[in-house]
């Protein structure tokens, strides 16, 4: 027998690690998925709704493939060598994750399995191109998105993997809950877990879903992509990114979906769909950074000479979290993340801005924030925006060039649209007014809307605050 260990890989479809072990193995697959305490000391409650969604639909798709999907709870270390032992397996397969804390996790991991004379192997799965495979001279990493990508766009991509036949896995035993002769395991519930209910409406975390969010994308948003793309208001976004972090689709599906749109383009719609390509690089830039340096998700990836002065100051942070900092665009974006687990990329760069930069607050008190709220939290893109905003990421955001979250909100919400979504106390504003909120005379703010708050910082001292500070780091 050959366990394999699902992961951030919740699907059949497209899964080169199971196509991995199913290759090379004479016996049928016990398919494994392990919750594993330290991960989930990571977790919260939008995170454990979203895996719990996930693995009962994996272990669904076993289960209608005369399958089923072994279930534990308990340290990977010792978990996945004692089913591995006790289905009798010789090895074990699983799909590479990239993060600092996956890595320890694999090693412990690694090291139990190898006690046990039992082989295992990891393969590269959630992105295109691995760690280590598109590189500079020097041979780590690129930090220059641009260099990356034109490396990264012109080298062939791999096709989708087709899911295993039902034949190639460990059958469910007469009595329905026994596969290889261990117990499946019950799912437990979010509540056994000890995680309240997440207070966001999340969407559903299928690869069924994933499917059709795909298919329909590639049928006709695509084209529009380049040109609505940073307008939160119109949803012109693939909202792909939660399956993409839960595996509830491989990468090369995407591609390959996209490569077809491509060959579908009518004219000028081709380079809306390199558009998208292009955001799909990001992320394997990213995974790529974080492969490399995994210290950047509590370490500065690139350090400046003295220390950036970040302040200590709860009440903004608390009004940053909750939406209430008087930034129209900022608080709509921040409720947003509250109300769906997700918030448009504009919006993530600018309420990541000025956190960092207005605020002066720390980078990492907006990574935790996100970390807990975001369903499609990825330590790789989390870590990398949340650098890039603060200027100590790679590629990042110069300190001196601060979001005007006023002249953003004129620019990316001209009608005030996103912003009467979220934020409701401005639903009869005139949109002139939700624009120039932060600079309108206090009288006009009472009048127009009493209960949206002002705004807590000054926009100009606060971006010459920010320039000051980061020019002290850097010793000027
Ligand atoms: C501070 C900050 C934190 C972020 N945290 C995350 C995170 O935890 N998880 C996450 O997936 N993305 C993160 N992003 C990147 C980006 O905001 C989201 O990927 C995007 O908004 C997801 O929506 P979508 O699927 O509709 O994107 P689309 O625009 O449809 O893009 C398609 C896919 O490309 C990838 N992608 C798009 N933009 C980026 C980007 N800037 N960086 C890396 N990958 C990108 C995602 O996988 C996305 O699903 C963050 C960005 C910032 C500025």
């Amino acid at each position: 027998m050959t366990v394999f260990w699902h992961r951030r890989d919740l699907r059949l479809d497209d899964n080169r690690g199971l196509e991995r072990a199913l290759e090379r193995s004479e016996d049928p697959i016990v398919p494994l998925f392990v919750l594993d305490p330290t991960v989930l000391e990571h977790a919260s409650p939008v995170r454990v709704a979203c895996l719990l969604e996930a693995v009962g639909a994996l272990r669904e798709r076993y289960r209608d493939l005369g399958s089923d999907l072994v279930i534990r709870r308990g340290k990977a270390s010792a978990v996945v060598p004692g089913v591995a032992a006790d289905v009798g397996s010789e090895r074990v397969v699983w799909n590479r994750d990239y993060s600092g804390l996956a890595a320890d996790r694999d090693r412990a991991v690694v090291a139990a399995l190898e006690d046990d004379d039992v082989t295992w192997e990891s393969v590269h799965d959630a992105i295109c191109h691995e760690p280590g495979s598109i590189t500079p001279n020097e041979g780590t990493h690129y930090q220059v998105f641009s260099y990356f990508w034109k490396k990264w766009r012109d080298r062939d991509k791999r096709d989708p993997v087709a899911p295993p036949e039902a034949d190639l896995l460990a059958t469910v035993g007469t009595d329905g809950d026994e596969i290889g002769g261990v117990e499946t395991g019950t799912l437990p519930s979010r509540t056994e877990l000890g995680f309240e209910s997440p207070e966001a409406s999340l969407p559903t975390v299928t690869p069924a879903a994933a499917r059709t969010r795909l298919e329909t994308f590639c049928d006709g948003p695509i084209y529009q992509y380049a040109d609505v793309r940073d307008l939160p208001a119109a949803g012109g976004t693939s909202r792909l990114s939660i399956h993409l972090a839960w595996g509830t689709i491989g990468v090369r599906d995407v591609w390959a979906a996209t490569e077809r749109a491509a060959d579908r383009a009518g004219d000028g719609q081709r380079e809306s769909v390199t558009a998208f390509q292009r955001q799909l690089a990001w992320r394997e830039f990213y995974a790529h950074v974080l492969a490399f340096n995994p210290e950047i998700v509590t370490e500065d990836f690139d350090p400046y000479p003295d220390e950036i002065p970040w302040r200590d100051d709860t009440e903004a942070l608390e009004a940053w979290k909750h939406g209430r900092t008087g930034f129209p665009i900022v608080d709509a974006g921040m409720r947003q993340l509250r109300e769906e687990a997700w918030m448009h990329n504009r919006v993530r760069m600018l309420v990541a801005s000025f956190l960092t930069k207005h605020l002066l607050l720390d980078w990492r008190h907006g990574y935790d924030w996100f970390r807990r709220h975001l369903a499609d939290h990825d330590t790789a893109n989390d870590v990398g925006g949340w650098q890039w905003a603060a200027s100590t990421g790679t590629d990042a955001q110069p300190y001196f060039r601060v979001f005007n979250p006023i002249s953003q909100c004129q620019e990316y919400d001209p009608d005030g649209e996103y912003v009467r979504r979220y934020v409701p106390e401005l639903e009869d504003v005139p949109t002139d007014a939700i624009h120039d909120w932060p600079e309108l005379e206090q009288a006009d703010r009472d009048r127009l809307a009493p209960d949206y708050p002002d705004p807590i910082v000054d926009h100009a001292a606060g971006r010459t605050r920010a320039i000051e500070a980061f020019e002290r780091a850097r010793g000027e």
